[in-house]
């Protein structure tokens, strides 16, 4: 593979451990459990998997489970089954969940340090205290409580004494800082509700700034990697370690992954779920990994994006094309070439006698092993693409027309004598005869045809559905325009072609094989075939189809 150098993160890593500022490194993947994985997780996965795969030390996925009301067990399962699928191990699974009594002792330490206090006031009351960037904030009149009081309280809090949003715990820190996430920010609030895994234990519940770098520490992580948004909670982050006196782990920010025509937060996925706007968290249009592995994505082609796509310090937006490269660019090397029709017309070959012939077809020439060969039957009856054939043919068209020549892949030259036409003025079979001395591999005739066409034997084809896959959204930047993003869906994103056949070589193919439709593009084969029923998906285009 070819040099790289390092990204910023890299640099940082390296020094640390060639200063001797740690020993071992140590990262962590923190999803939340209330969503399934997207590319943009795939991204932050790559990087803290990554690190630790490069510089030794271990990556623990830990579920950053603390807010009871919107996780779930289900999606505890997905996102293991997703890190797994891009190819990576943790260490330990851990969930913050499990830190509740650690957290809630952080918060009593604080409390006995003066450092918080219960404050009773309503939302709009601490809104209003709270200031503006420009303007500092003012005091809570409750700010200055005993430790004695607050211990109380805190304690009445957690024993279930008061309704929701009654009292809160803030941290006493600086009212007048620059930066509103120091002005006394909330760490624990009443919520009355069933965690997935603590059930009823709990009725408080510590916020995202009071678990997330708490959870770090405990762990030892020593750099935490997060997305830019949290640039300004580091201060806070930083804050609770030094006053809590526990390990130093250091958080450090990257670009979030920003695609085209698409959109990540899992709130958004999760509406196009719940309206039935996709078929699932699985939907082949999603960009979720498990979305990505329905379509026919492969681990190395997400791992490859990711890194090609790098770790920057600025906000940028990735071309979705690039996430389709790198499939296609997988895919020419390992997947077998063979032969499907999706848009059938019938071809019958006037001067064939022969039954069954069995051919030999190239899996793929493009294989590193060669790619071996397999068998493909041929007949008197072929089904090929209605677009191979014009009545009234157009300048330089190669395909078939009447009387003109053209290769069948694998096979014969065959010449186009007569079609038919129902009552409609449709074209419905296409009359040819072939030349005997022109099989492919062993051509005698001396004819050279510009065209060469795929086909499939008639009596032996397999039918099945095809599904075709475009971008899920119109608009390149869905999140930015006006109004509801779910008014840039693209409704044609899916088109099914119900009446294709397939090679029988295809009545084999499972869930991880991977196709080169010639012609056609990438396919896979969809979970809800049937054994009646094959059903394909389009991974990709051959070319890039990208319009812009
Ligand atoms: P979302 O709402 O889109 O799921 P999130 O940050 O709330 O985003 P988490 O489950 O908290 O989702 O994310 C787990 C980890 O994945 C975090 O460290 C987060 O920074 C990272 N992450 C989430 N979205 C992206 C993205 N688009 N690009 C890179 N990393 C991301
Ligand atoms: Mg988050
Ligand atoms: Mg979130």
């Amino acid at each position: 593979s070819e040099e790289k150098s390092l990204n910023f993160i890299e640099e940082i890593v390296e020094n640390d451990l060639n200063s001797g500022k740690y020993e071992t490194l140590v990262t962590r993947f923190p999803p939340e459990p209330n969503g399934y994985l997207h590319i943009g997780h795939a991204k932050a996965i790559c990087l803290n998997f990554g690190l630790t795969q490069k510089y030794g030390g271990y990556t623990n996925l830990r579920f950053d489970d603390t807010n009871p009301v919107t996780e779930k067990t289900e999606y505890v399962n997905s996102q293991q089954e997703d890190i797994r699928w891009l190819g990576f191990n943790w260490k330990n699974e851990l969930y913050a969940s499990d830190y509740f009594d650690e957290l809630y002792s952080f918060a009593v330490k604080l409390i006995e340090k003066g450092l918080a206090y219960v404050d009773e006031s309503s939302a709009e009351e601490i809104a209003a205290l709270k200031g503006t960037p420009t303007e500092p904030g003012q005091d809570s009149p409750y700010r200055n409580r005993s430790v004695e009081e607050n211990l109380e309280l805190f304690t009445k809090m957690k024993n279930g004494a008061f309704a929701d949003g009654a009292y809160i715990l803030r941290a006493k820190i600086d009212m007048a800082s620059t930066n509103m996430l120091m002005r006394d920010p909330i760490i624990y609030r009443i919520k009355h509700a069933e965690h997935h895994r603590t059930g009823n234990k709990w009725c408080i519940y510590p916020m995202y700034d009071f678990a997330h770098g708490q959870s770090d520490s405990i762990e030892n992580i020593t750099h935490s990697i997060c997305t830019l948004e949290y640039v300004s909670h580091r201060e806070l982050y930083d804050w609770f370690i030094e006053k809590l006196e526990i390990f130093p782990s250091k958080q450090y920010e990257f670009a979030r992954l920003n695609l085209t025509s698409t959109v990540m937060s899992k709130r958004k996925l999760l509406q196009l779920v719940n309206e039935n706007l996709v078929s699932g968290w699985d939907d082949p249009r999603m960009p979720t990994i498990s979305g990505l592995r329905r379509r026919g994505f492969t681990p190395k082609s997400v791992r490859e994006f990711c890194e090609r796509i790098g770790i920057a310090k600025r906000e940028n937006l990735i071309e979705l094309s690039l996430l389709e490269f790198c499939i296609r660019e997988d895919l020419n090397k390992t997947a077998n070439r063979v032969m499907a029709v999706l848009d059938p017309i019938k071809l019958i070959i006037t001067n064939y006698e022969k039954g069954t012939e069995n051919l030999i077809g190239e899996n793929n020439p493009e294989a590193e092993d060669g790619g071996g060969t397999r068998v493909i039957p041929f007949s008197k009856e072929l089904w090929i693409e209605r677009e191979d054939f014009m009545e009234v043919p157009a300048k330089k068209w190669f395909r078939l027309a009447p009387g003109a020549m053209v290769r069948l892949k694998f096979a014969y030259i065959v010449k186009c004598e007569d079609f038919v036409k129902d009552e409609n003025g449709n074209v419905t079979e296409i009359h040819c005869t072939y030349i005997p001395e022109s099989k492919s591999g062993n051509d005698t005739s001396g004819i050279n045809v510009k065209g060469t066409i795929h086909w499939v034997s008639a009596q032996h084809a397999k039918t099945a559905e095809i599904r075709l896959y475009d971008r899920l959204f119109t608009s390149e930047t869905p999140d930015a325009e006006e109004g509801d993003f779910k008014d840039y869906l693209n409704p044609q994103s899916l088109t099914v072609l119900p009446n294709a056949y397939i090679e029988p070589a295809l009545a084999d193919a499972d869930l991880e094989s991977r196709y080169q439709f010639i012609r056609k593009g990438y396919y896979c084969l969809d979970r809800d075939s049937t054994a009646d029923k094959l059903v394909f998906n389009r991974t990709v285009t051959l070319k890039d189809t990208f319009k812009k």
